[in-house]
């Protein structure tokens, strides 16, 4: 099945359940100051839950796309070295807003991963929320109840508040959720150690495919948890793990959800993908990235140096580094991937190719400009490593790279730990706050990547508390 009938699949089994297709929330947030980026499919129904609006429907379904770059959910160090966290990603998902609840969650999960796509059931195992102490939440026992109608009882597992109980951010909508995940090693691995044993344990062939979240409280900027007005279903399943598992690959990155990118950059490359682990990071790092970018900028986010749009210019660098150290690509190339994305995706994102000639126009400019002084940048580096003794670079050096080089510094990191070496980051926020301190006069201020608050001095933002008032207020404290 390929990647395309994956996803109308899923669509087409929660039609029949009722529930209606909505499109997907953009990438970036321009109105939660809580949330830079969409990083669940719960996030554009956010108030649904709390109570402040009501859904015109009871149940709704999508595919949403989805950005783990930063926050509480934030997976870019993890990208490109293993196979199954990407920065961008889609996120399936099927939600009851007061409608069903457990029950229904977890048998038509269970319906749609082994009767339309046919996974076998002895691959697969589920977890339930052990309760917390702090939050004075108990076992989910229903959730286990119902877990233990349709599998075997040594496939339930129990976890805990860090792996089963879901929030989207410090506070906001949450809920114990239970998990499904997949084992994909050969019979021989699984002899030689059971799968419930490599269970949310960083396996790259033993993975969570889908989480079932039961959204029954909001997290208040206190921390204390207090009930939802009624109880929500909130489901997120991983579309290119789907894929990986029902393709049978190892790796998100063998499924046709990545394959032309790589390959597309191996031709170019004059490289072949599976022959060297540094240049297969680097494939995965660049096909990887490029969606992310191109779909932030698909959404109206440019790359800029404040906020969202700097999120966005850090992870094009990141693509342009890797491409230029390890696939030898000294000129933009990563733009003309934006018609492989185009041909795989547009007709599902139709923002992508309404605007694809603009995406590869602003991708091509980013490239060309970072390409020009990286060489001197890394060239800088090169020569700082023979000259340091204790193998920090030092604030002075890093924010001398991002000043002079447009080294972001998580990308100095990346390369110093690449080396060897570390980063003093502590003292390149010193260097950048004088820096600030020196350009003050010239009043820059950060506008278009984020709410801007000029009415008060300085804000603290204090969440989503309206519950009482049913009023949709986002409150704010003077500090
Ligand atoms: P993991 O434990 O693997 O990091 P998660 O528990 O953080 O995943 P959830 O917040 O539960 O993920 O999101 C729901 C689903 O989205 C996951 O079950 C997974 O299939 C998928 N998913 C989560 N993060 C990523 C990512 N960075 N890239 C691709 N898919 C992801
Ligand atoms: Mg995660
Ligand atoms: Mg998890
Ligand atoms: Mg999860």
């Amino acid at each position: 099945m390929d990647s395309k009938a994956v996803r109308q699949k899923f669509l087409n089994f929660f039609i029949n359940k009722e529930h209606q297709i909505v499109d997907s929330a953009p990438l970036v947030n321009k109105n939660d100051p809580t949330l830079m980026f969409t990083n669940a499919g719960m996030n554009q129904f956010k108030d649904f839950f709390l109570g402040n609006e009501k859904s015109k429907y009871p149940r709704i379904a999508d595919t949403q796309k989805c950005l783990r770059v930063s926050g509480k959910h934030n997976d870019l160090e993890e990208v490109g070295l293993d196979t199954y966290h990407h920065t961008m990603f889609e996120m399936l998902g099927n939600w009851s807003f007061g409608d069903y609840f457990k029950k229904e969650a977890i048998e038509w999960a269970w319906e749609l991963l082994t009767e339309e796509y046919k996974l076998p059931k002895d691959r697969l195992y589920v977890t339930v929320f052990e309760g917390d102490k702090d939050d004075n939440l108990g076992l989910d026992q229903e959730a286990y109840d119902y877990w233990k109608a349709i599998i075997p009882e040594d496939r339930i597992l129990y976890g805990s508040k860090k792996d089963n109980f879901w929030e989207m951010g410090d506070q906001g909508p949450c809920g114990p959720c239970s998990e499904i995940h997949i084992d994909l090693r050969s019979e021989d691995e699984i002899k030689a150690k059971p799968g419930k044993e490599l269970v949310n344990n960083d396996h790259p062939q033993v993975v969570e495919i889908w989480n079932l979240v039961f959204m029954e409280f909001n997290r208040k900027a206190s921390g204390e948890l207090v009930s939802l007005p009624a109880k929500h279903v909130d489901t997120g399943m991983g579309f290119e793990r789907l894929c990986m598992a029902i393709q049978n690959k190892k790796s998100n990155y063998d499924t046709d959800v990545f394959v032309p990118l790589i390959n597309y950059l191996a031709d170019k490359a004059g490289v072949k993908y599976g022959s060297n682990e540094q240049i297969d990071i680097a494939l995965r790092v660049i096909s990887d990235h490029v969606r992310a970018i191109t779909f932030a900028v698909a959404d109206g986010q440019l790359p800029s140096n404040t906020g969202a749009g700097y999120v966005i210019r850090r992870i094009l660098r990141r693509a342009v580094r890797y491409g230029f150290t390890f696939l030898n690509f000294k000129d933009p190339i990563i733009f003309e991937l934006v018609d492989i994305l185009d041909q795989q995706m547009g007709d599902v994102f139709n923002e992508v190719r309404a605007q694809k000639d603009f995406i590869k126009k602003v991708i091509e400019q980013e490239e060309a400009s970072f390409l020009k002084t990286l060489d001197n940048g890394l060239k800088r580096i090169e020569s700082i490593k023979s000259s340091i003794s204790d193998k920090v670079i030092d604030g002075k050096t890093a924010f001398e790279l991002y000043d002079t080089f447009g080294f972001p510094l998580d990308l100095t990191s990346l390369i110093a730990r690449e080396n060897g070496l570390s980063v003093d980051e502590k003292g390149f926020q010193e260097e950048m706050a004088k820096q600030k301190e020196r350009s003050k006069a010239d009043a820059v201020k950060e506008t278009g990547d984020w709410t801007v608050l000029d009415k008060v001095e300085k804000v603290e933002f204090l969440g989503y508390d309206s519950l009482a008032t049913q009023a949709k207020v986002i409150q704010y404290r003077t500090v």
